[in-house]
């Protein structure tokens, strides 16, 4: 911590105090070049992830409502609700470790989207189409393209029948 007067980053904690609750730890130190003492608080910041929308309107990161959106993309496939919480939880590690405060909306489509992949092609599909909304069609017949050219999914998917005239 700098010391505030001469500015020199050396100093030792001569006491610790924690306030009544448990919230706010108080430190008294001693600037080791000047000698001149000053006090620092730490509290635990709570900062939820704000998400922003398209359309610019900023929403709290809503885990409940990514949990809706996977159910809904996953109903009566062979995907667990183990796997569901593990993609949300996923998501929220990658959310946090790369932004601050705000993280676009297409982001955590996307990053859905790429757990979701491994596990399900329809449910991924079907995710990619609801919650992403993509803003032409064309975006999302692109979308099942590159899935289709993935050679390693390929087998998924037997070919297709001819149709009798
Ligand atoms: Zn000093």
């Amino acid at each position: 911590m700098k010391c505030p007067i001469c500015h020199q980053d050396n100093d030792r904690v001569v006491d610790t105090r924690m306030s009544d609750d448990g919230s706010v730890i108080r430190r008294r130190r001693e600037c080791c070049n000047c000698g001149r003492r000053f006090t620092t608080f730490e509290r635990l910041e709570v900062t939820s992830t704000q998400v922003v929308k398209k359309d610019g309107h900023r929403v709290p990161f809503d885990r409940e409502k990514l949990r809706c959106g996977l159910e809904r993309a996953c109903w009566k496939r062979p995907v667990s609700e183990e796997q569901i919480t593990t993609i949300i939880a996923q998501v929220e590690i990658d959310v946090n470790s790369s932004f601050n405060s705000e993280v676009d909306s297409r982001f955590i489509g996307e990053r859905v989207m790429e757990y979701l992949r491994e596990i399900d092609q329809v449910a991924y599909v079907r995710f990619a189409s609801v919650y992403l909304c993509f803003e032409e069609a064309r975006d999302f017949a692109k979308e099942l393209d590159n899935m289709m050219d993935s050679p390693k999914k390929r087998e998924d998917y037997p070919p297709p029948k001819k149709r009798k005239k």
